[in-house]
């Protein structure tokens, strides 16, 4: 177990659900992009959080997007940030789930928040992490297309 910091999240900080020629399909509508404010987010995750607290989930249990690559593409060479979000992340602050939709591993979660902090984690051979677990009933009203 580890220290758990707030949940903080840049208001430009966004998740995208769709084709991605590197990442895969990620997309949950078919044919359709949309698109998550995680910022949005916030209020349904405190709702949660008092409700059914921040859980500890094993990684081999969530997709995020880089999960399936080579480490040639992940963590310090990360293809979103070469490398930058991943050195600067605070692995302290929990991630943000989806529990019960399609994702390319047929894994239980998707992560929408926080594929940094996993890595990060990964990293020190850390198996689980804090998550804020929602249902895409959750999410349903901030997606918007693209
Ligand atoms: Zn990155």
């Amino acid at each position: 177990m580890y220290i758990i910091e707030p949940f903080i999240s840049a208001l430009e900080e966004t998740t995208t659900f769709a084709y991605d020629p590197i990442y895969g399909d990620w997309s949950i509508l078919k044919g359709v992009i949309v698109r998550l404010n995680i910022h949005d987010l916030i209020d349904v995750i405190n709702e949660k959080a008092n409700i059914e607290g921040i859980q500890e989930v094993k990684f081999d249990d969530i997709a995020w997007k880089g999960f399936d690559m080579d480490m040639d593409k992940r963590g310090s060479n990360c293809v979103c940030c070469g490398g930058e979000r991943y050195i600067h992340c605070n692995n302290r602050i929990p991630g943000i789930l989806l529990k019960g939709v399609k994702n390319p591993g047929g894994r239980k979660y998707r992560c929408i928040d926080g594929k940094h902090r996993i890595e990060s984690l990964l990293s020190y051979n850390m198996e689980v992490g804090n998550f804020f677990v929602l249902d895409i009933e959750d999410v349903k009203p901030f997606l918007y297309k693209i």
